[in-house]
């Protein structure tokens, strides 16, 4: 929607009456915020003409770019045909059948059965309550314990705030709610640097079973994590945490749960996380590229083994007024298929990602504030440390980040602050020349970072 405001009444109206999420709205009104108005490809442009480059791809969910006129043109014969049905009790309609069908064929082998949701918080609760019951049905209702991993991001619900292992949002509203337990995460450069990465990876996954057995296998429904942790700061696990994980929660019989809802639909070069860190879980959760961001929808794909019980089961007492809403079921449809008709997918994983890698190394691995430089298909992160040599972090977790991040974005480039790590992760149609593009804007915003660091005195 466009109304023929000024920058200066947009942002006045929007002080005055919108509540932004995990944002200060005191720091925010005495800057005001930046007003987007247009998207094409990997650039918005704001209310002043600036193009910017989205390096984040909107919250790591506009896969398939900004601008596309055929997905409009999906929802508006949608709308006229179908806008609303639901499918509670006895019905379905066409476009959620059709988007049921075609992601049957895209996820892994042995994901026939799909659940709808509107996001990936409702994705994640969702499971939560799917993985109680699934053990439930079996006669084992004590078995609900459900694993996650500090720092990593489930979503902003009770339930997903709670797996998550962010404690700046436990501190609001008395989570994590009963039944949930953490564990560390998989980062090497904190806390493994006296290993190879591989023992690591081993090492990290026995802290899941270390807490299994802390708890009770008895009473342990499922361990819970992203493939890569995206919020978290880009935490790419070595090759043989998963593996192991798998291989644990097997032993105990505790379900496997992957949050995808970053990694999913292309992002690691391959369809989903899963299959890039080498591991098959029972369920995971999905929304973001599900469709490119264009309407809200999240899915929850459900592997055979708890589908069998899950049928056999009886009614499951869950369902939102618009799972499986048309407009976005056919929306989602028509992104997918051109995700994958458009090679777009395949296209990160044999070409933009592995340049994009190469490229991220090439500008980044040579500042003297920067290590960790890490990436796979297009997400990828650093690490802003305050001594290369001896790997030590600033002080203030986040100052340094937060600060980085502003210089990209007063350079109209958006690249993510998760605390000191900085990350980024464009759309999935980003070309050769416009990875270039970006890191060439990147490169000079961290030359400017380094000068600050040196001018501030915060170098170690
Ligand atoms: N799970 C993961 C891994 C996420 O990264 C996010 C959002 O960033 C969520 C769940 C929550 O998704 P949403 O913001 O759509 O509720």
């Amino acid at each position: 929607m466009q109304t023929a405001r000024t920058t200066e009444q947009w942002r006045e109206l929007d002080a005055a009456h919108h509540l932004h999420p995990f944002t200060d709205p005191h720091s925010l009104n005495q800057q005001g915020a930046r007003v987007i108005t247009r998207g094409e490809g990997i650039h918005l442009w704001d209310s002043e003409g600036h193009k910017i480059i989205d390096g984040m791809a909107g919250l790591w969910c506009v896969n398939i770019g900004y601008g596309r006129k055929d997905l409009p043109e999906v929802a508006r014969r949608q709308m006229e045909d179908l806008a609303y049905y639901n499918t509670f009790f006895k019905t379905t309609h066409p476009a959620v059948v059709e988007l049921s069908h075609l992601l049957s064929e895209v996820a892994p082998e042995g994901f026939r059965h799909i659940f709808y949701t509107n996001s990936g918080s409702e994705s994640v609760d969702t499971m939560m309550r799917m993985v109680r019951h699934f053990w439930a049905v079996q006669g084992k209702p004590e078995k609900k314990v459900l694993i996650g991993r500090w720092n990593g991001y489930h979503g902003s619900t009770i339930g997903g705030a709670s797996l998550g292992g962010m404690t700046y949002m436990h501190e609001q509203g008395d989570l994590p709610i009963p039944g949930i337990e953490h564990v560390e995460q998989p980062w090497w450069y904190k806390y493994g640097k006296d290993m190879t990465p591989e023992e690591f990876g081993l090492a990290a996954a026995r802290w899941v079973e270390d807490k299994i057995l802390e708890v009770g296998p008895e009473r342990v429904a499922a361990f819970v994590g992203e493939p890569i942790q995206g919020a978290g700061g880009v935490i790419i696990p070595p090759s043989t945490y998963w593996p192991e994980v798998e291989r644990i929660c097997r032993k105990y019989d505790v379900l496997l749960v992957a949050d995808e809802v970053i990694c999913g639909f292309g992002r690691t070069g391959e369809w989903f996380g899963q299959q890039t860190m080498g591991f098959r879980p029972d369920i995971f959760t999905t929304a973001k590229g599900l469709s490119s961001g264009y309407l809200p929808i999240g899915a929850v794909f459900v592997g055979d083994r708890v589908a069998n019980v899950l049928v056999a089961g009886g009614d499951f007492n869950h369902g939102f007024t618009y799972s499986g809403h048309p407009v976005a079921a056919a929306v989602a449809h028509a992104n997918v298929k051109a995700l994958r008709d458009e090679g777009i997918v395949d296209r990160v994983k044999n070409e933009t990602g592995p340049y994009m890698q190469e490229r991220w190394r090439a500008t980044f691995g040579n500042f003297d504030h920067v290590d960790d430089v890490r990436g796979v298909g297009l997400i990828q992160g650093f690490t802003l440390v305050r001594n290369k040599a001896t790997h030590e972090l600033f002080p203030e977790w986040g100052t340094a980040g937060t600060m980085c991040r502003d210089i990209f974005f007063e350079n109209n480039l958006i690249m993510r602050a998760c605390g000191d790590h900085i990350v980024a992760a464009p759309p999935l149609v980003i070309t050769k020349a416009e990875i270039d593009e970006m890191l060439g804007v990147a490169g000079r915003c961290l030359e400017r970072f380094e000068k600050v660091v040196r001018e501030k005195g915060m170098a170690g």
